[in-house]
Order: structure tokens, then C-alpha cells, then sequence
């Protein structure tokens, strides 16, 4: 199954080179995520995510591991970056994504057409929201010469719909958590009440962009939605609206 990635048809029609902009232009007064502190990383303040500029923690080609439907029999191309806009006091990953290497969007678009020449599957985006004007531009930078994996965005799930508009006919997977279902406990443990509705919200659009799951003839996800849930230890009351289903789908 040869399926395109959706981002080649925005790059043929200069729209990829507009969202670019429009991403950019965000970053004076940053809204990119729901906290929407308004820090000015244009000009290299940090915001509430502790970054102004692009980091990235660490990137691997990943040839086992959790989630086979993403990293197949040739991995995933993975790339983590640093800082992150929640604040969970269990992350695994903090000690690491708290600090990181500098790149740029040129180094990033190398990067990406790395993991494409060594066979990946996909290239992985793992805490990517602060840094989707980067991203983009990195996108156009290796789309011109040739990349075309599918891109995952792997996230809190914590997002706005306003940057999810601006991945819209970009992202080719969606794998956000989905945490809690109670305001207090997404307060106590990530420091974000709204956490529920945001989230829930932020599927609902992930979803209406994507829609199912489609795996290829090897069984690795080429488009849809992947929802991961967070289960707490002795966690296990649900406060979710049943009256609106969310479309989920399990590994
Ligand atoms: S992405 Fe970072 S700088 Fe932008 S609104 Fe969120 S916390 Fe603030």
C-alpha cells in the first residue's frame, strides 16, 4: 500500500510554506499551547514550558519496543524534544527532556531524511507542541528533497485547537494520552484542571482530521488516531462524558 503522506499535497500548494509563517508569527506572544502565557520566544524568552528555542532531548531510530503498530519490522524514526507545557510530577522522561541539544530547522530536516534513508517507518514526534513553527519549517526543508514518511504526533493530549488546525492535512497519526477524567486529579498531578475538557476537545479534532486507524499491508500504521489512556495506580473511577463517546482505539 503506497500511501502519500498528507503534507506533500499542502507543499505543492505553497499552503505548507503559509502555515510555516503563521506558526512563526505565534511565537511573539505564544499560544501555541492551552496555557497560553504569551511569553515572547521570538525574541528567546522562555515560556511556561521552560524553551525558547528548539531542543531536542534525545532521537533514535527504535527498532523494538511499546506500540508494534508504529515501529514494524524497520523502527521508527523517534524524536523527543525538550521542555514540555505540562508539568506531571510521575514524567519518566523529565530528567532527560529537561535539558537538551540546540538545533535548528535545517539540522532537524537532516535528521529526518536520516531515519527515511536507514528504512524507518515513520518519523515520530514526541512532545512536539512548542515547537510546531520549527517543525514546519523543517518539514519544508526535507519535503523539498525528498522526505515523505508519515508523521506521528505523539502528545499529552493537552492541545489547542488553534495549533491542531495548523497541523491540519499535515500529521498523518495522532497518538495523544489521555489522562485523567477528573479535574482534580489532572490539578494535582499535572497541574492542569482544565486537563479533561482541553483533552477531549483536542481528540475530538484529532480525530475529525485523521479518522480510523489505517494500517498498511505489514501492519504499521500509515493514518488515524491512537488514543493512549493513563492508568494511575488505585485510579480507577471514570469521569468522562458517555453522553459523547470518543472515538478510541486500542493497541
Ligand atoms: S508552548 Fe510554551 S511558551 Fe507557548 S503558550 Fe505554551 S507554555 Fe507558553
Amino acid at each position: 500500500m503506497d500511501v502519500e503522506p498528507s503534507y506533500l499535497k499542502l507543499f505543492r500548494s505553497g499552503e505548507l510554506a503559509a502555515r510555516v509563517k503563521e506558526a512563526y508569527d505565534r511565537l511573539t506572544s505564544c499560544d501555541l499551547c492551552p496555557l497560553r502565557c504569551g511569553a515572547n520566544r521570538a525574541a528567546g524568552e522562555e515560556g511556561a514550558c521552560l524553551k525558547g528555542a528548539m531542543e531536542i532531548a534525545w532521537s533514535m531510530v527504535r527498532v523494538r519496543g511499546i506500540e508494534p503498530f508504529l515501529v514494524g519490522k524497520r523502527g521508527a524514526g523517534e524524536v523527543t524534544f525538550s521542555g514540555c507545557h505540562l508539568h506531571c510530577i510521575y514524567c519518566v522522561i523529565k530528567p532527560y527532556a529537561s535539558f537538551g541539544r540546540q538545533i535548528n530547522p535545517a539540522e532537524l530536516a537532516e535528521l529526518m531524511l536520516t531515519f527515511q534513508e536507514r528504512g524507518c517507518h515513520n518519523l515520530q514526534l514526541v512532545s512536539p507542541t512548542h515547537f510546531v513553527p520549527h517543525i514546519l519549517e523543517a518539514l519544508e526543508i526535507a519535503v523539498s528533497r525528498g522526505f515523505r514518511l508519515p508523521l506521528v504526533y505523539n502528545t499529552s493530549g493537552y492541545e489547542s485547537l488553534d495549533t491542531l488546525k495548523l497541523l491540519e492535512g499535515i500529521v498523518d497519526i495522532y497518538l495523544p494520552d489521555l489522562k485523567y477524567g477528573d479535574p482534580e486529579v489532572a490539578k494535582r498531578y499535572s497541574g492542569v484542571e482544565d486537563y479533561p475538557r482541553i483533552t477531549q476537545e483536542a481528540i475530538r479534532e484529532m480525530y475529525r482530521q485523521v479518522g480510523d486507524l489505517v494500517l498498511d499491508e505489514e501492519g504499521v500504521a500509515v493514518r488515524g488516531l491512537v488514543v493512549r489512556h493513563l492508568v494511575l495506580p488505585k485510579g480507577v473511577n471514570s469521569h468522562f462524558d458517555l453522553a459523547q463517546p470518543l472515538p478510541i482505539f486500542a493497541d
